[in-house]
Formats: C-alpha cells, structure tokens, sequence
C-alpha cells in the first residue's frame, strides 16, 4: 500500500475487538458511477453528490461538479464514515449489509476477506481521529461510461447508453427532474470530457504504479468499454497480472474483442477471476426481461467460459428476481445443475410502488403461494431469497395509500416501452401461464 506522505492528527487506539460494523470498503475501494458519482462501494445508501441513483437516500444538486479521486477520498464525507465505523457504529449509509436488503451475502463480507488480513492493521496506523486515511485505494469499480448494448427492463438509462437512447429518441426523458439534469446536452458533453481526461488518469495512474489489486468491472456493459481491454492488457503487460483479482458483471453478450479472447488472453493470465453473468430468465423470457439479449449465443459464450474455468467460483449465474422471472426460478436452476455453476439470487430493487417488474407489486394473496411453490423445488441462494419474500411487506402492504396509483404507473411504463421495443411476446403472454396474475394484471389501470 501506498501512502501520501504527509500525516494530519492523532492515532486512535485499536481497539481490542475488531467494531463489527467496520468494513474494509472505504479503506480499500472506491466506486465510481457511470455519471462520475463516487460513493464508498456500489451498494452503499449515500446522499447524492451532484445526479441522484436509484437507491441515493438525498437528491444531488442537479449541477455537475465532479469530485476527483483526490478530493472524495478524504472529504468530510469519507472522513465521518471512517470515524463512525471506527467507533463502532452502525451506519445508515451501509443498509444494504445491515439488514441484508438484497441478499444474505453481503458486500462487507466480501471485502473483509479480500483485504482483512491484509490491511485492517494498517487502518488504525493510517487513519487519524478525524477519519482521514493515508491509505490509497486498491480495490476499483470504475465505470467509465454508461455504455451498454441491453436495454434490461430492470435498469435505466443511467447505467445503460441503449436506455439513454430509447429515452431521448421518443422523448422520455422529464427534464423537469433534476436528477436527468446529466442527459442536457451541455453537461452530458462535461461528464465526456471528465471521463476522458481525469477518470481515465487516475486509473491509468494506478495500473501504471502497480496499485491495482482487484477490479470490479461493471457497466454500462463492460466488456463493450474499450478501456477494460486496454487496461488489462497493461496490467498483464506490467507483470501484475498474478496479483490482480478480476471480477465482473457482465451480459456476456461479447467474449472476443479485436483479437482477443476474454477467457484465454486476459483472465488466464491473471490470479484469479469471478463472473457474474446476468441473466434473469432463459429463452424468450430471458430475453423479455433483458432486451439485447440472444439468449443462444449467450449460452455458447457461457459454455466457453466453464471450458476455461479453473474452479467452480468462477462463473456465477447472477440472477435478479423480477415479477416475469417467478416462472423461470426452475428454468435457472436446471441451467444451473447441468452447467456444474451455482446461482447469486437477489430481488429487483423496489423503492418505491411504481417498480411493477418487482415480484412484491403482487398482492400477498397471490404472491406468497406461488412462493411456496417455488420454495419447494429451490436450494441454496434462491430458496434464501423466495423466503426472505414472504417476510418482506409487499407493495400494497408497504404504500397503501400509494400502491393502486403506483401499480398504474408502473403498468403504464412497461406498456409504453412494449410499444416503443414492438414486443411480440408481452407481459399479459407472460403472466397468461398463471391466471390469477393474469387476472390481477387485466385489472390494473395502465
Ligand atoms: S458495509 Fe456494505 S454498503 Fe457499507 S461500505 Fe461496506 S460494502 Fe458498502
């Protein structure tokens, strides 16, 4: 670990039972958002800087004023979460992990084993009673642009350029909201320049000083991102490659890119790698859910991948429960088996009542006993996450007042698109296979 030299206050004692809410995350990580926003980790529940996301607990200021490297990781923002962690507290910032709000598997989890023993000394060496750290980070989730080929309808145009393209090109975007403030023109061409200029500096700065240890790529999609070929291949060319741990979340709609093969020139040749491959329904459901998909060819770059795999953590199905995805849990773990590869369940985020593809818009009374179909057939991740459903309020439990109105909208917004995308295969072809949805569904004002 690399340090700047310079050294502000007082050392705080380490104390002699590690604080169980301390996470290594923001000593070690930093995350970076498509629209350049930082936060401690990608799951992390913060104020927004200058555009809000989707789970951000405080709108953004709507101008663009971009932090670098520089001035986010000792901001009086970083500095107070340091402190409270260090002093044990439990930081609404960090939910998600908490009270496992979108799996049971939590993020601080895993950074506490991939830099634990590493460096959690090194916390109570390099961090001052004020929360300022002399530690840099090692750990990267840079998403350098929102670039995606998919149009999922489970995301937006924030994290996908497809999305981005489908909103202005019918006019969809409500320029009324301050957080769509980054899709103006002017500043859409600012977020450009800052990427292309500071963003791409200081990662080239930390592959070319060797401080880079592990790299979460996601999206966008990453493996469109140019930058992820061109950044590994230097790590590899810097004789990094066997202490740099890769992860990725990806579509895997692309393994080859200019010559180079995903599996055999870039991950083989470094320590160790894990993929996550997105994919929330297979064939035409799949491929409803996850517009761009082709659920064929996706499934060759796949098989590829388990031919290059050296264990079995190594590819992952990266499943992410919708409403149409309750008929394909069985489909996923049937994939699963034959494939010798294990499942990361999580539900659709669901903040507020409009987000229909979430499987809680259904009413209890429909919900909880397809559940229990579902529960019966399922092990592991995806039965931890079909039972944690049943004890999480459903939408109609959650915003009474709200839930009717929210379920139009949210119905609205998947005809709009099925419109705009000319789906063939629909919501209602979905959702006929289980007439009581069908029936709930047909009542819904949209
Ligand atoms: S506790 Fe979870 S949300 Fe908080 S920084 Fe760590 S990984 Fe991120």
């Amino acid at each position: 670990m690399r340090h700047t030299n310079y050294w502000r206050g007082k050392f705080l004692k380490e104390p002699k039972n590690r604080p169980g809410t301390l996470c290594m995350a923001p000593w070690t990580h930093t995350y970076l958002s498509p629209q350049t926003e930082r936060r401690m980790c990608c799951a992390s529940r913060e104020p927004a800087q200058n555009f809000e996301q989707y789970i951000d607990t405080q709108a953004g200021t709507g101008r663009y004023e971009p932090l670098t490297l520089a001035q986010h990781w000792n901001s009086e923002h970083m500095k107070s979460v340091r402190r409270r962690m260090m002093a044990g507290e439990t930081l609404p910032e960090c939910a998600v992990c908490n009270d496992k709000l979108l799996n049971t598997d939590v993020y601080r989890t895993y950074f506490d084993h991939l830099f634990s023993s590493k460096y959690y000394g090194q916390i109570w060496e390099h961090t001052d009673e004020s929360g300022h750290t002399r530690m840099q980070p090692v750990s990267w989730d840079y998403r350098f642009t929102n670039l995606c080929n998919f149009k999922c309808r489970t995301c937006g145009d924030m994290l996908s350029s497809a999305w981005e393209t489908e909103q202005r090109q019918h006019g969809m975007i409500d320029f009324g909201n301050p957080k769509n403030n980054w899709m103006i023109p002017e500043i859409r061409g600012e977020i450009s320049k800052f990427q292309d200029t500071q963003i791409e500096q200081e990662f080239a700065e930390a592959v070319e000083q060797h401080r880079v240890e592990e790299i979460y790529w996601v999206g966008g999609e990453p493996l469109m991102y140019e930058q992820h070929w061109r950044y590994m291949k230097r790590i590899i060319e810097l004789g990094d490659g066997p202490r740099v741990y890769a992860r990725y979340n990806t579509n895997l709609s692309r393994v080859d890119y200019r010559g180079t093969n995903l599996y055999t020139d870039i991950l083989g040749r470094i320590r160790d790698w894990q993929i996550c491959v997105s994919i929330d329904g297979t064939k035409e459901i799949g491929e409803y859910i996850r517009t761009g998909l082709d659920y064929d060819r996706w499934l060759e770059n796949l098989s590829q991948g388990i031919e290059a795999m050296g264990h079995r953590r190594q590819i992952r199905l990266d499943f992410t429960l919708t409403l149409p995805g309750l008929f394909e849990v069985d489909q996923i773990q049937t994939l699963a088996r034959q494939k010798g590869i294990d499942i990361l369940a999580k539900v659709v985020f669901s903040f507020t009542p409009d987000i229909i593809m979430s499987p809680l818009a259904l009413p209890r009374h429909i919900l909880d006993p397809w559940l229990d179909e579902l529960i019966i057939n399922s092990g592991g991740a995806m039965r931890d996450v079909l039972s944690q459903l049943k004890h999480r309020p459903t939408f109609e439990e959650q915003w009474p007042d709200q839930y009717q109105q929210g379920l139009a909208k949210g119905k609205a917004r998947v005809l709009q698109l099925e419109r705009i995308r000319k789906d063939q295969f629909t919501m209602r072809d979905i959702l006929s296979n289980r007439p009581q949805a069908l029936e709930w569904w047909n009542g819904i004002d949209g």
